[in-house]
């Protein structure tokens, strides 16, 4: 069985598909009809979502919600007592955009958050001479069967940090090489990455957020930082954490079973991906996948069917957090004609070639790699932050071209649609969206 669109429901919010199955790691076998095997990765979410500690923010009463959590946070700061009977704090630093993180297991390194506790983290801030307040930690979220409550702090400023906690085998990572090191079948590694990656997006918010974009004013944190507020009285503008939407799109010629593929100067050579765009103000997704696909390669597209969507906290740090929504766009014209400052090169790709390059492309190895990699800068035996060794591992010698890896949307636009042949040869069938001709 190659194919991966195995169920579809409709969405309460667009009105349109979702026709993304997510499962588990499938290997398909080698078909009689197909010269060669083909990986298909299926995962329960996609990396940065699924975070283990926001699906139910607690009610205002209990302990465990935002304004609880952070009235006895600051009761124990004030009576300098540190650590609280219950709930459990525990608290993850982040250094210019990096958590912390460690590592264990020498044969398979697996990377892990590197939470303190509370009193921890004020005695470590202490001995860089900088003040704990309760201002500075950001509310994450809660598990109440653990009796835990996660908070974020920026300790970018206490530079003797590093080398104290490195003397406990802890580092601060790019949250991309995080990324790329995190095993996608592993659940706890997969929850870890989305709640780093929702720290960073919050904190990174925080960083850009200081003044009150309508007075001026400096803005201060509330409800234990999840939103902010100007300090001017006369204004008092509250503000919110700022998410940026972005489509992305595998534009398809269904007449010839073929994908557009497309390269950007800034790719790795032979990495091809999917185009993608911000939407405007006042343009709705379909609207943004149409003109974003015209602007760049001259090509209509009519029917636009949404796929799945992806936070993406390791854009720009002026972007928090983007949210990437992934749409099957089917072409009306064929001919390219690419805008050259936009886009190096754009291609229509054929299925079989598609499904070889992923055939090809060694994602698994680069994510051991990686592992490794994290597991050395741990342990103090690495120290650098490049990615380019990961995107050469995780290309193949062989492959002309390869795509980015599983923990990315356009990994999986383009895995779907390559797998959604069956092997007798017959497309799957497809949904269509009652809304494609707006
Ligand atoms: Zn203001």
């Amino acid at each position: 069985m190659l194919c991966l669109l195995s169920s579809s429901s409709t969405s309460h919010v667009l009105s349109l598909y979702k026709i993304f199955s997510l499962q588990s790691l499938i290997l398909t076998r080698p078909s009689s009809h197909l010269p060669f095997s083909t990986m298909s990765i299926n995962l329960s979410s996609h990396a940065f979502a699924g975070n283990p500690i926001i699906s139910k923010t607690p009610k205002p009463s209990d302990p465990f919600s935002p304004n609880s959590a952070f009235q006895t946070l600051k009761t124990l700061l004030s009576s300098h007592t540190h650590e609280p009977s219950s709930p459990n704090f525990k608290v993850l630093p982040f250094r210019k955009g990096r958590p912390l993180a460690r590592s264990t297991g020498d044969l398979a390194p697996n990377w892990h958050l590197g939470w303190l506790s509370l009193g921890d983290c004020k005695t470590l801030l202490e001995n860089s001479e900088v003040n704990l307040i309760e201002e500075s930690l950001v509310y994450l979220g809660s598990k109440s069967e653990d009796d835990v409550v996660y908070w974020a702090i920026d300790v970018s400023e206490a530079s003797g940090l590093v080398n104290e906690l490195g003397s406990r085998q802890f580092c601060f990572v790019e949250l991309r090489t995080l990324m790329v090191a995190t095993d996608w079948v592993d659940a706890r590694a997969m929850g870890e990455l989305a709640i780093a990656g929702h720290a960073r997006a919050l904190l990174e918010w925080h960083n850009i957020s200081r003044f009150c974009g309508h007075c001026g004013g400096k803005t201060v944190p509330m409800e234990a930082g999840r939103r902010k507020q100007c300090s001017n009285e006369s204004c008092k503008k509250r503000i919110y954490p700022r998410v940026d939407p972005v489509v992305i799109m595998l534009v398809i010629d269904r007449e010839n079973d073929r994908a557009l593929l497309s390269k950007q100067s800034r790719f790795v050579p032979r990495m091809w991906s999917c185009l993608a765009g911000f939407i405007e103000p006042g343009e709705s997704l379909e609207e943004a996948v149409r003109r974003e696909t015209w602007e760049e390669t001259g090509i209509e597209v009519g029917e636009v069917i949404y796929h799945s969507s992806q936070p993406w906290p390791v854009g720009p740090s002026s972007m928090p957090c983007q949210l990437m929504v992934g749409f099957f766009a089917y072409a009306k014209s064929l001919e390219i004609n690419v805008d050259k400052e936009e886009l190096e090169d754009a291609k229509w790709q054929s299925r079989e070639d598609v499904k070889k390059a992923l055939a090809l492309a060694e994602y698994k190895k680069a994510q051991k790699t990686s592992a490794t990699k994290v597991d050395h800068m741990c342990k103090g035996v690495e120290k650098g932050q490049s990615l380019s060794a990961d995107f050469n591992v995780e290309s193949g010698e062989l492959a002309p071209m390869f795509f980015p890896g599983p923990f990315a949307i356009a990994h999986h636009l383009i895995s779907s649609w390559a797998n959604q042949v069956g092997v007798n040869g017959v497309e799957a069938k497809q949904p269509t969206s009652s809304l494609s001709s707006l």
